[in-house]
């Protein structure tokens, strides 16, 4: 499936085609991703893993996105980390602005439960580290 991107934004960002070929290019690498993970079994330990390093570059990829849309580079507006297969992460308040800046994780999430066993105690913020250095442009 062709992905279908907002037009008035198109509009608003004045995105060239370049820029729309590059998106697109950008979703389909977000489905195949998606579709890597929905292949794995989460109660499997190398499984789990794999889950994790994939949504680490889910990450960069939407921070690329953020690029191509010439919007800020900023964590607290992805919109896909949550809706990655087998995440049990709540996507009601993830998905509401209210909560925009920090993000709120379910202790039976086999995707993200991770973060909260490294950050026990304490308020988590992902920082470039966690998901490794952005891929330039040029
Ligand atoms: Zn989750």
């Amino acid at each position: 499936m062709k992905t279908i991107l907002n037009q008035r934004l198109v509009e608003q960002q004045e995105l060239t085609e370049d820029d729309i070929f590059e998106l697109e290019g950008l979703h389909e690498i977000r489905a195949r991703t998606f579709d890597k993970m929905a292949a794995l079994n989460p109660t499997n330990d190398e499984d789990k893993d794999t889950l994790i390093l994939y949504s680490h570059l889910l990450e960069s990829l939407e921070y690329n996105m953020q690029r191509v849309w010439k919007f800020d580079q900023d964590r607290n507006y992805h919109s896909w980390w949550y809706r990655v297969p087998y995440c049990t992460c709540p996507t009601m308040d993830n998905g509401d602005p209210m909560f925009f800046g920090r993000r709120i994780f379910r202790h039976d999430c086999p995707v993200h439960n991770h973060i909260i066993e490294q950050h026990a105690g304490e308020t988590y913020e992902i920082t470039p580290d966690d998901i490794g250095e952005l891929p330039c442009k040029d």
